[in-house]
């Protein structure tokens, strides 16, 4: 397994495999001593306005309507009178050049950002547009970007330079800010870049490390095994997912459902030939958070996940607090194994547990047609089990199980009295390969194919019998799902569903159809 697994939302369609490159936009930070404004001052900030207004033009000519609109709003805001009004204030004040631009693109970003959530964004890119003015004023030359093909790592880019970066060597982009619906995801769109917005943890990563983006799951592979590499590398060539059909027509021996970190990437999974959604890591909706995300928010993003799958399974995962995902608004009291992982650690903070809950059974009632299944991670005794199922059906929802990614919940009384109590199952086999064998995911990457060592293939073969006998679903969708070795050995053992990256199912249909 990678070094590291960070999540985020994808944007865009496919698979990039590159070294990382990692930028830092300057930001222009005003100094006492600058000298006091002046005409030429003026004149010089009118011919960076122009500047820049060029630069939109000829960006403008190679884009789609999408992002063309998007730079013509930008051009509107350089024209915009009350923009020069506000310059020349500030320079009548005794301010100089750069101070008089940075203060009025500050102020019509301010004011474009009390408007409320939406125009927020938006006020990001006219701070953008006025560091590109400030660029010209100070003749700063252009960044450089590397020759080779690379990821860009950073924390949020603006419209114009992404534009910029479509004559680079570019194929992928991590950013740790933004949302799958800013200017930046547009023009990341437009320009088929596979991208991962709003990454947690992009600090990790070193300049050169190899990445894999893969857009279609929100999440970023850092330093992937030989496996990885290998299974991504075939995905690159199917990055155009509209040319896979829905696989339901294949008569496989299992569904095939899709790994999703946010509700952006539902459109790829489906053109990706996805049968439904079999993990819904719920974590992006938390991480970065100052509390917990209120219930219309959570309903919001749920609602939009269900709306693209009416007549499929959705399985969405209660949140999975991790220790390298730390939330300030959540209580870490406890001592003992697992105690501050997965569900135990909503048990120590219900609200947040009863919060996420609530808001999955309100978004099922404004979709009926989709089957919401909700399982909870991490669970590690019988008893935990019951509670997960006693508390989501008491909220209203209907089909509720467990993850089995301990060995604990594996010993034949404890899985008994599990399977009694729930409706499906799902083995996440990252976590249950890692605790089984005794090591630290994070710390010791495991190959993806120590799934197969025989303490776990064992653990996976007792756990599918047993729900194979009680008829109830048994899925896998830890990393080994779509390794295509491991994969058959699940299928032997009864398992119903798997789920994977959606750039990784066209693989697996090919190497499952000639089963
Ligand atoms: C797993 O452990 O296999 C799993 C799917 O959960 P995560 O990778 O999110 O911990
Ligand atoms: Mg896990």
């Amino acid at each position: 397994m990678s070094e590291r697994v960070l999540v985020g939302a994808g944007v865009g369609n496919g698979v990039a495999i590159a070294n990382a490159f990692i930028y830092k936009a300057d930001r222009y930070v005003p100094w006492d001593s600058d000298a006091a404004g002046s005409s030429r001052g003026l004149l010089a900030i009118r011919a960076a306005l122009a500047e820049v207004a060029n630069e939109i033009d000829l960006a403008r000519e190679n884009t789609d309507s999408e992002s063309a609109d998007i730079l013509d709003a930008l051009k509107l805001v350089l024209e915009d009178r009350s923009l020069m009004e506000s310059i020349k204030m500030r320079l009548a004040d005794g301010a100089n050049s750069q101070r008089a631009v940075s203060g009025a693109f500050k102020a019509a970003a301010g004011a474009l950002a009390q408007l409320g959530e939406y125009f927020a964004e938006r006020s990001t890119d006219i701070m953008e547009l006025g560091e590109r003015v400030l660029d010209k004023l100070v003749g700063k030359e252009d960044s450089s970007w590397p020759t080779d093909a690379f990821v860009l790592v950073t924390d949020n880019l603006g419209p114009l330079e992404m534009v910029k970066l479509q004559k680079s060597s570019i194929v992928g982009l991590v950013t740790s800010l933004g949302s799958p619906t800013s200017h930046t995801s547009i023009l990341a769109r437009g320009m088929n870049l596979p991208t991962v917005v709003s990454a947690n943890g992009t600090e990790f990563i070193k300049v050169g490390d190899v990445l894999i983006v893969d857009s279609s799951s929100g999440q970023v592979l850092v330093g992937p095994d030989e496996s990885e590499f290998e299974q991504y590398s075939k995905a690159l060539s199917t990055n155009s997912p509209e040319t896979h059909g829905s696989v339901s027509e294949l008569e496989l021996p299992v569904k095939l459902y899709a790994n999703l970190g946010s509700s952006s990437e539902g459109a790829a999974a489906i053109a990706f030939g996805a049968e439904g959604v079999g993990l819904f890591r719920t974590e992006l909706l938390f991480l970065g958070e100052k509390v917990v995300p209120s219930l219309e928010t959570q309903v919001l993003e749920y609602s939009r996940l269900l709306d693209q799958f009416p007549n499929q399974v959705v399985i969405v995962r209660v949140l999975d607090l991790d220790t390298d995902k730390p939330l300030p608004f959540l209580k870490l009291s406890q001592t003992g194994k697992y105690a501050n992982r997965g569900f135990q650690a909503l048990l120590a903070n219900p609200e947040a547990l009863i919060t996420q809950l609530t808001a999955l059974s309100l978004a099922q009632q404004k979709y009926p047609d989709a089957q919401l299944w909700v399982m909870a991670p991490m669970v590690s005794t019988a008893d935990q089990a019951k509670e997960f199922v006693s508390m989501a059906k008491k909220l209203g929802l209907q089909t509720v199980g467990v993850m089995i990614e301990v060995p604990e919940v594996c010993e034949p009384q404890v899985l008994a009295e599990i399977v009694g109590v729930v409706d499906f199952l799902s083995i996440g086999t990252n976590d249950l390969t890692q605790y089984t064998l005794n090591q630290d995911r994070l710390h010791s990457p495991l190959a993806v194919s120590a799934v197969r060592e025989p303490k776990v293939i064992e653990l996976i073969q007792r756990v599918t019998k047993v729900c194979v006998q009680a008829g109830k679903p048994i899925g896998i969708c830890g990393e080994a799902a779509s390794d295509i070795e491991s994969a058959k050995l699940f299928i032997e053992y009864g398992v119903t569903s798997l789920s994977a990256s959606p750039a990784l199912i066209p693989g697996l249909v090919k190497e499952l159809s000639s089963l």
